[in-house]
C-alpha cells in the first residue's frame, strides 16, 4: 500500500457524538425528527444531502434558504458545544505512514471552508490541499464512490496500492464501490456487523490495532 485515504470525522477526529448532537438539534428546530442513531447511521454522506433527504421523507418541501440555516445551525452549534478533538492514537498512524513515505489523503463530506486549517492545527504537516477530496469536490457524496474515485484518479497510483480508512457504514460502502482495499476502524456505538456487510476488508476497534495492522504489512 502506498496511498490511505482517510475519512475525517470518526477517523481523524473524534467529533462524531457532537455532530450527532448538533444535527439532533438543529433539525428539530426546523421541526425534522432525526435521532443521533440515524445520524450515526448515515454518517459520511454530505450534511445537504442528510437534510433533503430526511426532509423529503417526512414530507416537507424545503426552500434552498431553509436547508442552509439548518446547515449553518447545526455547525454553528457544534462548535459551541466542543466540535472535535484528534482520534485518540490517531497521530501516530499518521506519523508511521509519513515515515514510509506514503501517500497521505483526507475524503470527507465535510464542507467547512477552513477544513485544511483544523487538520494543519491538529496534524501539522501531514495534509496538504491538493490532497483533499471534500464536499466542494464531488457531485455525489458517500456512499457513492466518487470521493474515493476521486483521490485514487488523482493519487497516481493502481488501485492495489491505495487503502482507504473509514469508521462509518456508508463510507466503507463508498470505498467498496470504489474498488479499493477498505479498512475499517469502529470508534462509535454501531456493531461491527454493519462495516463488515458493507464489504469491510478489515475491522479494527481503535487506531492503536490499525497500527499494529499497518506494520505488519
Ligand atoms: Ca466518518
Amino acid at each position: 500500500m502506498k496511498a490511505f485515504f482517510f475519512d475525517m470525522d470518526g477517523v481523524l477526529f473524534d467529533s462524531m457524538l457532537n455532530h450527532a448532537i448538533a444535527w439532533e438539534e438543529a433539525m428539530q428546530r426546523h421541526g425534522l425528527c432525526f435521532s443521533q442513531h440515524e445520524c450515526f447511521l448515515n454518517e459520511g454522506r454530505t450534511g445537504m444531502d442528510v437534510i433533503h433527504s430526511f426532509a423529503r421523507a417526512q414530507g416537507r418541501n424545503l426552500s434552498e434558504q431553509e436547508v442552509h440555516a439548518i446547515y449553518d445551525e447545526k455547525t454553528i452549534r457544534y462548535r459551541q458545544i466542543g466540535g472535535g478533538v484528534p482520534m485518540k492514537g490517531v497521530a501516530d498512524v499518521l506519523q508511521f505512514l509519513q515515515e514510509q513515505g506514503k501517500q497521505i489523503w483526507v475524503v470527507t463530506g465535510g464542507g467547512q471552508l477552513d477544513l485544511y486549517e483544523q487538520l494543519e492545527a491538529a496534524f501539522p504537516g501531514c495534509f496538504c490541499p491538493s490532497r483533499m477530496v471534500t464536499a466542494h469536490n464531488v457531485t455525489h457524496g458517500k456512499p457513492h464512490p466518487e470521493p474515493y474515485l476521486k483521490a485514487w484518479e488523482n493519487c497516481g497510483l493502481p488501485k492495489e496500492e491505495c487503502c482507504v480508512v473509514e469508521n462509518a457504514p456508508l463510507g466503507v460502502r463508498a470505498g467498496h464501490a470504489a474498488g479499493l482495499f477498505t479498512v475499517a476502524v469502529n470508534t462509535g456505538p454501531l456493531e461491527d456487523q454493519l462495516l463488515w456487510n458493507e464489504g469491510a476488508n478489515a475491522v479494527f476497534h481503535d487506531m492503536a490495532q490499525l497500527l499494529s495492522w499497518l506494520k505488519k504489512q
